[in-house]
């Protein structure tokens, strides 16, 4: 096989990039690996075991007991921590009010990293989060960088999961995410930030089907 294509999606919180990367895998036949659901296993897991932010020696402790497990049924993410699936318990609320403060230790992120290049070593893949096109897969030959209107985000968001959780409120949902993105961009390790060589794509006023065009576009483009 000729150098194998990854492509980088990074943006804001709620800004579609799992809709995206997931049609786009699915389009090309390329793997989709949802990096977010990685560190939202972490966060779990630090939830449910009491792991100290502060206390290095209980973060590295931490994490050589977890195992995380992807496997991919119709693109959709599976994700196992220790054997066990906790794909839906990922996306409650208390592991997204927890994940951005996971996510920003160094020794987390270290191992995060490090596991997420080792998936793209040989194949191709489409991987979106933060720090895909900056620091996961600095010479990604595609660098897509998301961002979209907050409110449109957190009406998105909720019409996604508040059946799952009736009592959520749109304001939860979008305090929720302005808190991520505050975090997320301020934090010393990789903030999120657009790689200077990304694409810049604001999904505000897109359907799906214009957004995966785009990008569909570009891969085509640098195939030739
Ligand atoms: O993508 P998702 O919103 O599920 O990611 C959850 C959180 O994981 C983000 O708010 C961010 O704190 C963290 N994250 C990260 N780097 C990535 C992917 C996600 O720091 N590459």
């Amino acid at each position: 096989m000729d150098k194998n294509i990854i492509v980088a999606i990074d943006g804001y919180s709620s800004c579609g990039k799992s809709t995206l990367a997931k049609a786009l895998a699915k389009k090309l036949h390329y793997i989709y690996v949802d990096s977010g659901a990685m560190y939202r296993a972490v966060a779990l897991y630090f939830l449910r075991n009491n792991i100290d932010t502060h206390d290095h020696a209980q973060i590295e402790d931490a994490l050589k007991n977890i195992h995380l497990n992807f496997h991919s049924r119709d693109y959709e993410t599976h994700i196992t921590l220790n054997g066990e699936e906790v794909s839906e318990e990922i996306r409650m609320m208390p592991v997204s009010e927890k994940v951005s403060e996971v996510s920003a230790l160094k020794e987390v992120r270290r191992e995060m990293v490090k596991q997420q290049q080792r998936m793209g070593e040989s194949k191709n893949i489409v991987m979106d989060g933060r720090d895909i096109g900056t620091a996961v897969f600095p010479d990604a030959p595609i660098k897509i960088f998301m961002t979209a209107d907050p409110a449109v985000r957190a009406q998105r968001r909720y019409d996604e999961i508040h059946h799952k959780n009736p009592d959520l409120t749109l304001e939860d949902i979008f305090e929720n995410i302005a808190h991520r993105d505050y975090q997320d961009t301020t934090r010393e390790e990789s903030p999120l930030i657009r790689a200077k060589d990304a694409l810049i794509l604001d999904n505000t006023n897109l359907t799906p089907d214009e957004q995966l065009h785009f990008a569909l576009d570009k891969v085509e483009k640098l195939k030739g």
